[in-house]
């Protein structure tokens, strides 16, 4: 069965992750169905990239993101196939496999560039197109040379996540650019709020050993990461403001006075 690794490595008492009931065709061909991305800030923070085939989402983590400039691959582990309900997950896990902070990034459809995607699963070449919020255009997911069969598999599952040229790609970092939930519109703190405000507002998680270890760590990162986000925020209002400024005389700024 396609989901038992991800069932063995979860408890599902102590996850709110969905168990994963439901089961249905995906539509053959070059048809649109589901995609989504979700970023997770876990002991170390990736993008999780899901794709529905056969009943279940197919999933790459990428460390990095996804990068809409196609001189960039982007390294991206196979990992187990998700149930299709995890597609819409969007929250806390606190302890077990993944631990942490998962957001929904990014959502829509994905359809095939060619009619059998399990023969380009097996070769090791999946080109595909994307329309989410973020991610649109074509794209390629190709094995790497000493990456493991796809039916095997085995222990090195590495692939490569490559954006084609089209309107869509460029050189914007999407990540920075559009680093919020697709389903709350927050960020890591807010999802982590909403699901535990005393944790939130405490800072503490709520377990010791090595589980509170590493929540200490996601809290701090979740906090660090809003902040940075703030400041770069203001820098860049700041600038365009300024530039804004020094291109119109009928400003009431001080320091465009001045120039
Ligand atoms: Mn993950």
């Amino acid at each position: 069965m396609a989901l038992d690794e991800y069932k063995r490595k979860r408890d599902f008492t102590k996850s709110p992750e969905p168990a994963g009931k439901t089961t249905r065709k995906s539509p053959p061909g070059r048809t649109p169905r589901f995609f989504c991305v979700q970023k997770h800030l876990a002991s170390h923070l990736h993008y999780d990239l899901r794709l529905e085939h056969n009943g279940v989402l197919l999933s790459w983590a990428v460390p990095k993101g996804p990068a809409l400039d196609p001189a960039t691959k982007r390294l991206a582990m196979h990992v187990e196939d998700h149930p299709i309900e995890y597609g819409e997950f969007e929250g806390v896990i606190p302890e077990g496999y993944g631990a942490g902070i998962v957001m929904l990034w990014d959502r829509g459809t994905w359809t095939p560039e060619m009619d059998d995607v399990d023969a380009a699963l097996e070769k090791g070449d999946l080109k595909f197109t994307l329309d989410g919020y973020k991610l649109k255009g074509s794209w390629v997911l190709v094995r790497t040379k000493g990456g493991a069969k796809w039916s095997s598999g085995g222990a090195d599952r590495s692939w490569l996540l490559i954006k084609h040229r089209d309107e869509w790609s460029g050189e914007l970092d999407i990540a920075e650019f559009a680093p919020l939930s697709v389903k709350s519109e927050g960020d890591f703190a807010d999802i982590l709020a909403k699901d535990d405000p005393d944790v939130w507002r405490s800072n503490r998680p709520a377990k010791g050993g090595d589980t509170g270890k590493l929540f200490e760590r996601i809290i701090a990162q979740a906090v660090k990461m809003r902040t940075e986000r703030s400041e770069g925020k203001e820098l860049s209002e700041g600038s365009s403001r300024s530039s804004r400024a020094s291109a119109s005389s009928g400003t009431k700024r001080p320091s465009a006075k001045k120039r």
